[in-house]
């Protein structure tokens, strides 16, 4: 869906005047229109550099401002990209030419936690570790736990519907999101539905608004659920000879009555980076394959661990060691969390993919790993959320002329693979610019078409994030 701005407002000094006028009309909202500011929200985390000339940075106080700020922009067609921290890896938040920059970080309330009703009710700019050491003062749990917590918003994680390492138990960030206030392209503020646990009352329109990365409508505020506080986390970790067993014993773990709250996997490529990235990391000995499993029960903890070692043993391990204090998890998880920036250090150029596949698929999907190695001339490490089917291959290259544009294909073919295996390109952070080339071989094509038919009665003059997510 292409926007073109308003035949009024474009001659060659159009940039100047349409702010100028934006000015006029929406005195109390801030507007930022220089060039350091708008060099500095031009892209997210990813490789997707964004267009070079957006038109200004707003940054809204309140619901009633974004209100006033998207009208202004529909009327006059001028494209508008929501913009949390910018830690995406899409390219979902990435600038487009002529659009205002929606910065969401100044709306950064927590407006209420309700202990008695287990919710609590935010600004999109909040962060979200902050949300949950908020509710863990009152002895609640927020259980999204992206390993960017501590950066990202919670709006970012809305509009995303991220992962993380705590998905295989409490769910994606959707499980989590009861209700939203949003605005919609044309201003009007609506609320998804009622803060209660139960309604069907309406279809799903929380469902469809979280995960559709500011392509539907602006998030304003949202309702959580909390939960009850869990026990500390304590964790079994086990190092296999083959990737194929490691594999093998998470399966297993997965498919069992003892859900962990936690389940973590390496191959000897990630370790190898991690290593030489952090040399002091609890990364033990070597090894080909490495998995973590963690327990945070209140009750039977205990009988959790015991049974993740029994498992680990009998697939074959040659290291079993309990991570059983909260300093000891931390530092592996810690561990963990380094994969990405260490891998990037591997042979110094890399891109990430972020495919998944049905659990009973890993170890096909692994083992194809080597003819893609083979067939792009580059080296891949393959680590992830494996409790969720959930993989983030890190395609490592030396740069040289054509190695970038080898790994991207690597990527592609990978996501390919995982789409033959009944599987997706993108488990938890999105398709923003990065992923689009791939979803034209995972959706049918009627599916697709109602996407857009769908975005299009949302956004009928295409102004919010034009291009990206379909
Ligand atoms: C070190 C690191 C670790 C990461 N780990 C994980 C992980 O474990 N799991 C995971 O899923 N992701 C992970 N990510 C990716 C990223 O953190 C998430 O995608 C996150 O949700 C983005 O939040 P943000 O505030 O940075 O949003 P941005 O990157 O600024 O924006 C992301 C998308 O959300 C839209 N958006 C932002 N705010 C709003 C709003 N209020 N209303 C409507 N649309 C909005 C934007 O338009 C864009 O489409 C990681 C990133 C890094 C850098």
């Amino acid at each position: 869906m292409t926007t073109t701005l308003d035949p009024d407002l474009t001659d060659e000094t159009a940039p100047d005047r349409v702010v100028t006028a934006m000015r006029a009309a929406l005195p109390c909202i801030g507007l930022d229109d220089s060039p350091a500011t708008l060099a500095a929200h031009r892209t997210d985390r990813s490789a997707m550099p964004g267009d070079p000339d957006p038109l200004v940075l707003a940054r809204p106080a309140s619901t009633k401002q974004v209100s006033a700020l998207l009208a202004y922009a529909n009327a006059h067609r001028i494209p508008v990209v929501p913009q949390g921290t910018l830690t995406g890896v899409a390219g979902a938040a990435s600038t487009i030419s002529g659009a205002i920059l929606l910065d969401l970080t100044a709306m950064d309330a927590i407006i209420r936690i309700d202990a008695d009703d287990m919710i609590a009710v935010a600004q999109p700019g909040v962060i979200v570790a902050d949300l949950a050491a908020a509710a863990a003062k009152q002895g609640l749990f927020y259980a999204p736990d992206p390993a960017s917590a501590q950066i990202a918003t919670l709006g970012g994680n809305v509009a995303t519907n991220a992962g993380g390492m705590r998905c295989i138990k409490y769910g994606v960030t959707r499980e989590s999101v009861r209700s939203l206030e949003v605005v919609l392209a044309d201003g009007t503020v609506m609320r998804t539905r009622p803060s209660t646990i139960k309604t069907v009352g309406g279809l799903d329109l929380t469902g469809l608004i979280v995960g559709s990365e500011g392509t539907l409508a602006v998030v304003t505020e949202i309702t959580v659920k909390l939960l009850p506080a869990p026990g500390p986390e304590r964790g079994v970790l086990g190092l296999f000879p083959t990737v194929a067993q490691g594999l093998s014993a998470t399966n297993r773990i997965a498919a069992g009555p003892r859900t962990p709250a936690r389940l973590e996997f390496m191959d000897g490529r990630c370790l190898e980076a991690i290593r030489k990235h952090i040399p002091d990391a609890p990364v033990p000995a070597e090894a080909n394959a490495w998995a973590l499993a963690v327990t945070d029960a209140r009750d039977g903890a205990e009988e959790d661990l015991a049974s993740f070692e029994k498992i680990f043993a009998d697939a074959g391990a040659t290291t079993v060691q309990r991570a059983d204090n909260a300093e000891e998890l931390e530092a592996i998880l810690e561990a963990r969390r380094q994969l990405q920036p260490s891998a990037r250090g591997l042979l110094g150029g890399s891109v990430e993919g972020d495919i998944a596949v049905p659990r009973s698929a890993l170890a096909e999907f692994s083992a194809r790993v080597a003819e893609v190695e083979n067939d792009y001339d580059v080296t891949i490490a393959l680590g992830g959320h494996v409790g969720d089917g959930n993989l983030h291959p890190i395609v490592a290259f030396t740069p040289a002329e054509g190695a970038r544009e080898r790994a991207d294909e690597a990527v592609m073919t990978l996501s390919r693979l995982a789409q033959e295996m009944g599987g997706t390109m993108s488990g938890e952070h999105g398709v923003g610019l990065e992923k689009l080339p791939a979803l034209a071989t995972e959706m049918a094509p009627a599916a697709l078409d109602l996407q857009r038919r769908i975005k299009g009665l949302f956004d009928p003059n295409g102004i919010l994030n034009p291009g990206k997510k379909y």
